[in-house]
């Protein structure tokens, strides 16, 4: 008997799900509602892939040896992305102060338009295992509360089902997993919602002459400050382009004209980004998205659980974007599919329940770190900072502090950031000690540019 595997939804979760099914079933098909573009451009079904997105370490981490054959790290480089070292490829100021730049090895990001990360892991499954798409959309789950035996699906060719073995849901941010459950009798899945009110606000620009090697610049919100925040970022993108994403929570949003555009990039606490760009050429509309609340869906909580079905990325937790952390949440989910199926085969009883319990681990920090950021805006809805919220942010605010002076809390940051590390990373020694005795060189009063990409700042600012 052919043993089938459904994807839902061919975004990042979905491809990298596909491909840790491939080996463990005769025929993988992946469903998606969008038409796929055969290269990199942007499509409707993901209307995040206009804004800026970096994919960190622990994300590439998670996608390497997930599709037989391919290093993902050299195929994304040669597709066209970016690696970014977070010591020294970045300038960054943060609610502590500007970070320094080191010299030492660190973890690396990818930067790159979505439209590209998607195409190239999605061109990478379907060129090396035997993963196949198909445009519709799913409907609902079929099957019982025992075990989910298939979708039932609304294609151009009219409504079908579609019988499957196991069944994953990587339908993104609206996914409706809650209700589709629902309708097999599994019920009460708690969620919860902590929503900043963010708004981004992205304009693409084409990268000037001579700044190719300008590094990706970061003003982060300050979420301590008692009023809304407001960030900036210019990200470097294939085809010689600068991503510029400008974002601010409820009360502190960025407009959507050009003219507002660089008045509010301006007033950022460093007018850095916005003297950047003052002299850049822009190639698109400013696009606005309001998708960006923290919302997670407690599924491994449910006190049953259907054999043969588990939600894998945003259909289980979305995190406010300015982390960057949503992608490499997604990966790690699919590198927990893959673990689970490798242990004991996809028919292993209770598998799905422990692939299940397993992704709410690996969303755990992303959600604490956005999370916990997030409740100190004043205008956030759904959490306020509890006493567990004070004591967690006083520490990690005295390491983002000594992170701007010390490598030994700088590298502990990385770590926690890139997701190649716990928050066990938090409490290790060397850790503690960085902490405690604080930056051990002096603040810096500006951002820490060599004298090149001085010239270059000059050369382009246009600021009165
Ligand atoms: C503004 C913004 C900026 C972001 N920046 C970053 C960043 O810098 N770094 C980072 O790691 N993350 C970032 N993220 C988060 C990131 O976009 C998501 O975490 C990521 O897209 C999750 O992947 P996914 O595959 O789970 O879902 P998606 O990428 O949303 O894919 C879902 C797919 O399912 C399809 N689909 C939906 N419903 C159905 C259905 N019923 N039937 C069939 N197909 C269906 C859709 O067409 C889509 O192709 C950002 C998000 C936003 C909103």
């Amino acid at each position: 008997m052919t043993r089938r595997a459904v994807v839902i939804g061919a975004g990042l979760a979905g491809m990298l799900a596909a491909a840790a099914l491939s080996g463990a079933t005769d025929e993988v098909i992946v469903l998606d509602r969008d038409d796929l573009p055969d290269k990199p451009e942007h499509r409707k079904g993901l209307p995040q892939g206009r804004h800026a997105h970096l994919l960190m370490a622990g994300g590439l981490a998670a996608m390497e040896g997930l599709v037989p054959g391919v290093d993902m790290r050299r195929h994304l480089l040669d597709a066209g992305a970016h690696e970014l070292s977070l010591g020294s490829g970045m300038l960054a100021l943060t609610p502590e102060g500007w970070f320094r730049r080191w010299r030492h090895e660190s973890p690396r990001m990818f930067a790159c338009s979505r439209a590209l990360l998607d195409w190239a892991v999605r061109d990478a499954v379907l060129t090396h295992t035997k993963v196949e798409v198909r445009r519709a959309t799913v409907v609902e789950l079929t099957g019982d509360a025992g075990r989910v035996d298939g979708v039932r699906v609304s294609s151009a060719d009219g409504d079908t089902s579609l019988e499957a073995d196991f069944v994953v849901d990587a339908s993104g941010r609206g996914s409706r997993v809650t209700h589709w459950l629902g309708g097999l009798g599994v019920t009460g899945v708690k969620e919860r919602t902590v929503d900043s009110g963010l708004v981004n606000a992205t304009r693409v620009y084409r990268t000037p002459e001579g700044a190719e090697r300008f590094p990706l610049t970061v003003l982060q919100a300050d979420p301590y400050a008692g009023r809304p925040g407001r960030s900036g970022m210019i990200l470097p993108i294939e085809g010689g382009r600068w991503m510029v994403s400008l974002a601010g929570t409820r009360g502190g949003e960025p407009p959507a004209d050009p003219d507002g555009f660089l008045r509010y990039a301006l007033d950022l606490p460093d007018p850095i980004v916005g003297r950047l760009v003052s002299g850049a050429q822009p190639l698109t509309d400013v696009h606005i998205s309001r998708s960006t609340s923290n919302s997670r869906r407690y599924l491994e909580k449910a006190r049953e659980w259907p054999e043969g079905f588990v939600a894998l990325g945003d259909a289980v937790a979305t995190f406010n974007p300015a982390y960057g952390q949503g992608m490499a949440v997604a990966a790690l989910g699919a590198r927990v599919l893959d673990d689970e199926i490798r242990r004991g085969g996809l028919g292993a009883d209770g598998l799905a329940r422990r692939v299940q319990r397993g992704v709410a681990r690996s969303v755990e920090a992303a959600w604490a770190m956005a999370v916990g950021q997030d409740v100190w805006y004043p205008r956030t809805r759904g959490g306020r900072p509890s006493v567990a919220d004070r004591l967690v942010t006083r520490y990690s605010r005295r390491l983002t502090r000594a992170a701007t002076g010390s490598y030994e809390a700088a590298a502990a940051l990385w770590d926690i950031t890139s997701l190649t590390a716990g928050p066990e990373r938090l409490f290790r020694p060397g850790t503690l000690l960085a902490v405690l005795n604080g930056p051990l060189l002096p603040a810096l009063e500006g951002p820490p540019l060599t004298e090149g990409e001085r010239d270059v700042l000059r050369a382009l600012d246009r600021t009165p």
